[in-house]
């Protein structure tokens, strides 16, 4: 049997014979009672549903769903494409447009993780460049930094810092990039700052793509639906290399009544909520002496640096699951999502727990007796 392994191995490209499974939140197989390691919205939809037809093939691109979605985004339908997830997304920007072995993309580091994934499974180099350098270097030197990159991937509100690039730093990079690269800005937060939307900007650029999910602000990570925004032409060779299904029925019924003028009328609501308790979250962390820093950004989930690492152990133990980071080489950072008020006490009682006589002079006494 591991013979026969080794041989398949064997046939592996170098690139996919080096790749490190990509670790998401949920592949960690943790244990808990509140999940706040996601970035999910607390908001759970009953969704009616009556499908016919499951003998035929589905529609390749639900027209509704794409109608819908567009009015949304105050688009033409031509100008949407509705995929696995952004992440199929971000795939498929990086299998249509970019060369195997010649190719780079650029990125702003630290930031969403499936962009280098995907860069490294179609052998497609990095060009990692900074966040501080997207948010403080000027437009020139950005541009001088992505250099012959073809993809410029700009996650806005970006994961996990929360920051955002301001539009019209976008709108520059873009004019600055036209006829070079294409400028990706993955808006898969921007329902909690809508007005920051770069969607303004397609029918101008041909060279601007917009990524958008059901995943975050619209409570259905489990959907599996995401969006690619841009001109049609630059949509169109897209539209040769995805998979001829990639929507299954089941899923555009779904989505088609999680976008219907009333559903978005609920998520925003529901977005005014979150961002509120965000505010809560954010005060009650700002008063933890277990916390040294805070990156408070907007999307629906806080940003922190621990005094101590092993509190998010703490919070494990709690039930409590978060999602730990390292961030610029430290390994103590920690990206709380925004759940509903119930699960954000439970951040609170671990908060305060770490507060009392500190957790760690606690296993230093342990350490003494
Ligand atoms: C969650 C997330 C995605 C993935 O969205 P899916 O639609 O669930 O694939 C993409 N980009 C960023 C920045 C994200 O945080």
């Amino acid at each position: 049997m591991s013979n026969e392994s080794t041989q398949a191995n064997n046939l592996l490209p170098a690139n996919i014979a080096a790749l490190a499974a990509y670790s998401s939140a949920k592949s960690e197989k943790l244990s808990g009672t509140t999940w706040l390691n996601a970035n999910e919205s607390p908001y759970a939809k009953t969704i009616q549903l009556s499908v016919e037809d499951l003998n035929r093939y589905p529609d390749p691109q639900p027209q509704q769903v794409i109608d819908r979605y567009a009015a949304y985004a105050e688009l033409e339908s031509e100008n949407v494409l509705m995929t696995r997830g952004a992440d199929e997304g971000i795939e498929l920007l990086v299998r249509t447009y970019c060369e195997s072995a010649k190719d780079s993309i650029a990125l702003f580091l630290p930031t969403y993780g499936m962009y280098k994934v995907t860069a490294d499974t179609h052998n497609v180099a990095i060009n990692a460049l900074t966040q501080a350098l997207l948010l403080n270097g000027s437009v020139d030197e950005i541009i001088d930094a992505v250099g012959s990159s073809k993809l410029v991937f700009i996650c806005n509100p970006n994961n996990p810092t929360g920051s955002l690039t301001p539009l019209d730093k976008v709108t520059a990079i873009a004019t600055a990039l036209a006829d070079k690269a294409l400028v990706i800005v993955d808006e898969a937060y921007i329902e909690f700052c809508p007005e920051q939307s770069a969607t303004k900007l397609i029918n101008q650029f041909s060279n601007v793509v917009v990524l958008r999910t059901l995943s975050k602000a619209f409570a259905l990570a489990g959907l599996r639906t995401g969006f690619t925004l841009a001109q049609a032409a630059t949509l169109a060779p897209i539209r040769k290399v995805i998979a001829p299904y990639p929507v299954s029925g089941v899923v555009a019924s779904i989505a088609a009544q999680a976008i219907a003028p009333d559903a978005i009328t609920s998520m925003r609501r529901q977005v005014i909520i979150l961002n509120a308790l965000k505010a809560k979250l954010v005060q009650w962390l700002s008063e933890s002496p277990a916390v040294l820093k805070i990156l408070t950004g907007e999307g629906n989930f806080v940003t922190l640096k621990l005094a101590d690492k092993n509190y998010f152990k703490i919070a494990l133990e709690q039930g409590l699951v978060m999602r730990a980071f390292t961030l610029y080489g430290e390994n103590d950072w920690l990206r709380i999502s925004i759940g509903s008020e119930q699960e954000l006490k439970q951040v609170k009682i671990w908060l305060d727990g770490l507060a009392l006589p500190t957790a760690s002079a606690i296993s230093a006494q342990q350490e003494v007796s």
